[in-house]
């Protein structure tokens, strides 16, 4: 029988279980590249590969479909490599196991790598069928979307000549995706002056967590505290009543996620430690007041340190850290006036981190107007430098501009209309997705993100609906038939 038993169309699935095999976590693509162009090669279709490793494989039209505009079908072949605490699994070697719960497909206990497998099983299905008319396709597998975007960025385009992009990337049925956010990543570095701790101050752990994280773009404007920014209010109260020194602080540990907890290595007198203990339960209410309705498990705590620190920031340095942490802007900064609900622009105070001779600050600052991305980009750098700081640009990627006169757009809302008997939702996201960068690289490209239903991406418990894929797929190849009447603009 095996866990595909009862499905309609078993060659998307297989293709899922084939590349399943083999291991490609972000940065470890050759195997599937080479794999990818393996498959080409049998199939006896011309296939591209740049120095990056991203796959370009080409189908000719099928007969009636030569006038069509080409299509490009895309979707990216790196995952996510996730697993649970004390799981045995080697991202580098291990195929990934499948296992099937009615109509859910998972893997045991690590991610599955439906984001994004199943646009490359979709992919190749196609470029194998027999009888399935399309137009000229063209099927673009990129590289490291989930680390950096490496991929797309060094995407060499010259073997590409389609003006219409399907991007298979998104994780929601009947959602079409047509704009996303741009980013910058931002990293403020401020040098630290030290100075020897005084003898009669002891050292302890301030600490915040409980809260809840997630993704800073997609779950920004869902209230939830950020770890690092409360933790600057709690230590300008702090420094303020008491006169503490800092030794040491850190939160978060990427920043792309809203950060959960965040540590300070503090000095403080002994002698007001009952006062300080009380400041601290104030704090505890005042924060879970704030966030009752978001974010409620805060809690703000004191431990002794194992070991006295013996070198604190000088006053002037816990100062100006602990201003940075109070005045750097954090969380979303607009909304959209067009799109009721859309955030506009965000930034997230990721992760801060103590060095030998700085402190960093990351920044992720998002945006679908790109002037807004640089507005808060100089906000951070205008802060950082009246601080004696730095900033660097880690990352940078454009924004994925709305079109409102998409041709693509119309002809899949039509077919979907038809089918469903209901209208789609057109979305815009407040995250980065690879068609920002090829809209910067592919000139007057039109471009939509649709995808099945995925749950839990990025996680061991990722898994896909297997009816949902297969009502994606329907929707792909009646599209595909719709395009035979687009006017050959493109
Ligand atoms: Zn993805």
């Amino acid at each position: 029988m095996g866990i595909w038993h009862g499905v309609k169309y078993k060659e998307i699935f297989e293709y899922f279980e084939e590349i399943s095999a083999i291991p490609r976590g972000s940065g470890n693509e050759r195997a599937i590249s080479d794999h990818l162009m393996g498959f080409a090669e049998k199939k006896g279709l011309k296939a591209f590969r740049d120095a990056a490793l991203n796959v370009v494989i080409k189908k000719d039209a099928t007969q009636g479909y030569e006038k069509a505009p080409t299509v490009i079908i895309q979707g990216h072949m790196d995952m996510v490599c996730e697993k649970n605490r004390g799981v045995l699994h080697d991202f580098e070697k291990d195929p990934i196991r499948l296992r099937r719960e009615g109509d859910m497909i998972y893997a045991h206990d690590t991610t599955l790598g439906a984001d994004d497998g199943i646009a490359i099983a979709y992919g190749m299905a196609l470029l194998a069928s027999k009888n399935i008319p399309h137009p000229a396709i063209e099927v673009l597998m990129t590289v490291d979307e989930e680390a950096t975007m490496s991929g797309v960025h060094n995407l060499d385009v010259s073997f590409i000549s389609g003006k219409l992009l399907i991007n298979l990337d998104s994780e929601e049925e009947g959602k079409f995706i047509v704009s996303s956010a741009g980013g910058r990543k931002a990293k403020v570095v401020l040098p630290i002056a030290w100075e020897a701790a005084s003898e009669n101050m002891s050292s302890y752990y301030l600490r915040i967590d409980g809260l809840k994280g997630g993704h800073s773009g997609l779950d920004i404007e869902k209230g939830r505290g950020n770890a690092n920014k409360l933790m600057g209010r709690l230590l300008s109260d702090i420094d303020e009543s008491f006169g503490i020194s800092i030794a040491a602080i850190n939160g978060g540990m990427k920043s792309n996620v809203i950060t959960r907890e965040c540590e300070a290595l503090v000095l403080v007198n002994e002698e007001e430690l009952g006062s300080i203990n009380k400041k601290l339960e104030e704090w505890n209410e005042t924060f879970r007041n704030e966030l009752r309705a978001s974010d409620n498990g805060i809690t703000v705590s004191m431990e002794k340190a194992e070991k006295e620190a013996t070198n604190v920031f000088s006053k002037a340095t816990g100062k100006k850290v602990i201003a940075m942490l109070m005045i750097l802007p954090n969380g979303f900064q607009s909304m959209s006036m067009e799109i009721k609900g859309l955030v506009e622009s965000s930034t997230n105070l990721g992760v801060v981190e103590t060095k030998e001779e700085e402190v960093f600050f990351y920044n992720e600052i998002r945006s679908s107007v790109l002037s807004l991305k640089l507005n808060l980009f100089n906000q951070i750098k205008t802060i950082a430098e009246k601080f004696g700081g730095k900033v660097n640009v880690d990352s940078d990627y454009p924004e994925w501009s709305y079109n409102p006169d998409s041709e693509l757009r119309s002809v899949c809302s039509k077919v979907y209309k038809r089918m469903y008997g209901k209208e789609a939702e057109v979305l815009m996201m407040h995250a980065g997705l690879e068609c920002g960068v090829f809209m910067s690289k592919i000139r007057e490209l039109d471009a939509i993100s649709i995808a099945p239903n995925l749950f839990d991406v990025h996680t061991p418990n990722e898994h896909f609906s297997i009816s949902s894929a297969e009502r994606v797929w329907e929707f792909l190849l009646e599209t595909l038939k719709e395009m035979k009447y687009m006017n050959c603009t493109k």
